[in-house]
């Protein structure tokens, strides 16, 4: 738990949100201000800056956010339709909460890059 972290604060319960469920390691709730129609926020309970952060010692950590990753998709039926998975690492890719996350988002058409 870092102090001033506000998903350290939601994984801690001190800060509302809409839980979709979590576990001893993750969780996973709706983004506050959704860009899609579904969008969604897997992060790990241990507080990691960023990717940029992650040491080998969160390996099996990373597993388990990709893997609730997917029981989103399952759960809230978004395979069939697709999905983006987007981790914004660093200010300069858009990175405004300084606590790993991967959003989920789906129901509206894409560009790429
Ligand atoms: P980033 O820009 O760091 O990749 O994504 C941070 C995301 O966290 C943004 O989409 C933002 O809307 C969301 N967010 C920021 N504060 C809160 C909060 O207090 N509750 C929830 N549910 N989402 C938040
Ligand atoms: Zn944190």
């Amino acid at each position: 738990m870092t102090a001033d972290c506000i998903f350290c604060k939601i994984a801690a319960g001190e800060v509302g949100a809409d839980v979709l469920f979590e576990d001893d390691d993750i969780l996973a709730f709706r983004d506050v201000r959704p860009v899609a129609p579904t969008h969604v926020l897997v992060i790990p309970r241990k507080h990691i800056t960023s990717l940029a952060q992650a040491d080998p010692e969160d390996q099996a950590l990373l597993g388990k956010l990709l893997l609730g990753v997917r029981r989103v998709a399952d759960e809230l039926g978004l395979v069939e339709a697709g999905y983006r998975t987007i981790i914004n690492t660093g200010r300069g890719a858009g990175q405004t909460v300084f606590h790993l996350h991967v959003h989920v988002m789906s129901g509206r058409a894409w560009t790429w890059p």
